[in-house]
């Protein structure tokens, strides 16, 4: 069943921006099927009652939740390629509801403006990627940030995934074990030249706990999709 972000109002279903085109024309949907519409974070059951002018009748509201029992913030380092497109794709399945695109020491791109094509495109992608996994929230997704600016959150548990770390006991797992439900989470990635040993010193100033994502040195997506897999599994297993 296609899922849809739009507006509830008087039983009716109104799309917003071009999906209204995206369900007639990409989809091309029929008078009396039925799909989902998010309207501020609760789903509803719907059925396009009329093609031409479009009309969609709400038939109920959908009880399952599917957004995480915490807030998970993904701060991802600037990579080169199309890297962070499949971090904020997954992570978007995973139930990240912020991310943030950061700029540390070793990061090897160096975007010109704090908004730049590839930020408008991340934004793409959590709107296609929270539709296809029917979420209530599309999650944000920031202008670039210094590390700096991303370590100063005021997150409840702030974790600095750290290659120096890689294979110790302070695993993802231990410095998560005591996540409660609507808490706030930050999980901080670096880029593919890793974080140095200052950038790690700032992180402990600022709170954070430095962890282990395995003994393995993950590419920097698979450890900002693994980290959130993680997070995310054991904020539903603590649900
Ligand atoms: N250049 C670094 C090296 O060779 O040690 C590897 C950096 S890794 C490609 C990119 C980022 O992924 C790291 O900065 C860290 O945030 C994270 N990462 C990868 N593997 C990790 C592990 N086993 N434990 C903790 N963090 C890890």
């Amino acid at each position: 069943m296609q899922h849809y972000f739009g507006t509830i109002v008087s039983g009716k279903a109104i799309l917003e921006g071009n999906q209204a085109h995206h369900l007639l024309h990409v989809k091309r949907a029929n008078k009396g099927e039925k799909i989902e519409v998010t309207d501020s974070g609760t789903s509803y059951l719907c059925m396009i009652e009329e093609i031409e002018p479009l009309s969609i009748l709400v038939l109920e509201q959908i009880q399952t939740r599917r957004e995480l029992d915490i807030h998970l913030t993904l701060a991802f380092a600037a990579l080169k390629g199309d890297h962070n497109d499949l971090i904020v794709l997954k992570g978007t399945e995973l139930g990240v509801d912020t991310f943030i695109p950061f700029l540390s020491n070793r990061c090897i791109v160096k975007p010109t403006s704090p908004e730049d094509n590839k930020i408008l495109r991340y934004r793409k992608i959590a709107v296609e990627g929270a539709k296809q996994c029917r979420r209530e929230a599309i999650p944000s997704v920031t202008s670039y940030k210094e590390l700096e600016d991303v370590l100063s959150s005021d997150a409840e548990i702030k974790l600095f995934a750290y290659e120096e770390m890689s294979g110790g006991s302070d695993t993802i797992i231990s410095a998560c074990k005591n996540m409660k439900k609507g808490q706030t989470v930050l999980l901080v990635v670096g880029p593919e030249g890793g974080f140095s040993h200052e950038e790690a010193r700032l992180a402990l100033d600022y709170d954070f706990t430095l962890v282990s994502l395995g003994k393995r040195i993950l590419r920097a997506e698979t450890a900002a999709i693994f980290g959130a897999s993680v997070i995310a599994a054991l904020s539903e297993e603590e649900g």
